[in-house]
């Protein structure tokens, strides 16, 4: 693999030299300055100011320690991050991830890819993002409290709402970010927005937990239109059945799909009539259950064992493919299943859900892509409408949440096309959104001067 410009190419050399155990943080390093080539080459300012060497440097990076104590009395450890990525345009912003899969080297992709998507929803929010190790699966609701308690214990020294605004992501729901604006209020003593994905009791945002899942149906609604075509009859399978998956679900059979396939890491569930998205979400959001629980409630649905590192799903036939699920998800050989399989449509509800391989395959194949840092916009975009709802002390109604959102992801398809065009690589979506995003963010660097 080769990057065709010798600045880009140097830079990125320098990177990977410094942090070869972190393949995802490069991974996403690598699409962006593949895409970056002809900005580099037309403005010659971004090598000259090392535009290029600062972005992908964290101005942050904050590491610690989370003891808590579990229900059997034993003292539990584990790691905590925030890394505060790029302030160039806002206050930190992205959310924290809490899975037993979390290292340095994954809250760097997602933070530098969130640097990205949050220029493009057109709101003054920065790049970050943070998580831990920890796993919240099988704990009690009291052993997650603790540990919530015990990581904002940290956390409440380098964060606040015009410094740094956390928000959920994968493990972290309504309840996690519940305990932890509980601890945050108790040692600042302040009640403000510092974090999003609030209950609508405690400065919350109506359609904040559907407007990811709603967002990723409305960007696809635009790829669509573009090409002539609609939800109208499709056919769609989801991957994942969390927060993102579940209102995917929803919007896209409210737009006139049928979707067939949803998953969780242990398996898939086939329901041909169309998952019963209200089943889902009782599952998920108030049984905590696995969705193969989805046949007691439709036992006509199938249920399959996912041998292959969740990758089973992919070989369902759908017209729409949405995985929902978590990184690098759908490799090449899935990507080929789909299209084998008459696919003309992916967008990313995920974070880097696709391969490099797997994007490859869809744009050769003349299959319609929208990347995460596009498609998945709408949860970040609604977060900033409910620090704008915060900060006026006041709240919107569903409506009025539901149509900004709408607007915004339009205005993300809008531009992300238009610089796609502007740069000779009219309908790569990837490298529209990566350009879109950089612009933004690189203009308030040069205008702020070697800051960081
Ligand atoms: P949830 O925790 O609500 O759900 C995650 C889903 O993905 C679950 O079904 C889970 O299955 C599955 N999953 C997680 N890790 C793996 C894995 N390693 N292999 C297979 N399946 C896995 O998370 P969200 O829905 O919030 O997030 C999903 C994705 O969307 C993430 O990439 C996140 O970064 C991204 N995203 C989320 C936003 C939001 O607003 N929530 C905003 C923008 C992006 P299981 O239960 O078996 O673990």
């Amino acid at each position: 693999m080769a990057i065709n410009n010798q600045y880009l190419q140097s830079v990125y050399n320098g990177l990977a030299a410094r942090n070869a155990h972190e393949p995802e943080f490069l991974q996403a390093v690598y699409e962006v300055f593949e895409s970056l080539v002809p900005v580099v080459e037309k403005r010659p300012e971004i090598e000259k100011n090392g535009v290029m060497e600062r972005i992908v440097e964290p101005e942050r990076i904050v590491n610690f320690r989370v003891s808590w104590v579990d229900d059997a009395g034993k003292v539990q450890v584990n790691r905590g991050w925030r890394i505060q990525f790029n302030s160039a345009i806002g206050p930190y912003k992205g959310g924290l991830r809490l899975h037993p899969s979390v290292n340095q080297s994954i809250i760097k992709f997602l933070g530098f890819e969130q640097i990205f998507k949050n220029s493009l929803t057109g709101l003054p929010m920065g790049g970050g993002k943070g998580g831990s190790d920890f796993d919240p699966k099988g704990k009690s609701d009291n052993e997650i409290m603790r540990f919530c308690q015990s990581f904002m214990t940290e956390l409440y020294r380098h964060i606040g709402p015009d410094t740094d605004v956390p928000a959920g992501d994968i493990g972290t729901g309504a309840r996690e970010i519940g305990y932890m604006f509980g601890q945050y209020k108790r040692l600042r003593n302040e009640f403000t927005g510092v974090l999003t994905g609030k209950s609508l009791v405690s400065g919350g945002s109506l359609a904040r937990t559907e407007a990811t899942g709603y967002g990723v149906c409305y960007f696809m609604d635009e790829m669509l239109k573009a090409a002539g075509k609609s939800f109208e009859g499709k056919a769609v399978v989801i991957s994942g059945s969390g927060n993102v998956a579940i209102y995917a679900n929803q919007k896209a059979t409210q737009l006139g799909a049928k979707v067939v396939a949803m998953s969780d890491s242990n398996g898939f569930i086939y329901d041909p009539a169309g998952i019963d998205f209200k089943v889902i979400k009782e599952i998920k959001e108030v049984k905590r259950a696995r969705i193969k629980t989805y046949l007691d409630y439709v036992p006509t649905a199938s249920y399959t064992e996912d041998k292959d590192g969740s990758k089973g799903i992919w070989g369902v036939k759908c017209d729409i493919a949405l995985p929902c699920a978590t990184q690098n998800e759908l490799d090449g050989a899935s990507a080929q299943k789909l299209v084998d399989n008459g696919v003309i449509a992916v967008a990313e509800g995920a974070n880097m859900p696709s391969t490099p391989e797997a994007v490859e395959t869809f744009h050769k194949n003349g299959v319609l892509f929208g990347p995460a840092k596009a498609a998945n916009a709408g949860g970040v975009a609604t977060s900033g409408l409910e620090m704008s709802q915060n900060s006026a002390r006041l709240s919107w109604s569903f409506d009025q949440v539901d149509e900004t959102l709408h607007g915004i992801m339009k205005n993300i398809y809008a531009n992300a096309a238009a610089a796609a065009k502007e740069y000779g690589m009219e309908g790569n979506l990837v490298a529209g959104a990566n350009i879109a995003g950089f612009t933004k963010v690189c203009d308030a660097m040069l205008w702020q001067g070697v800051a960081y």
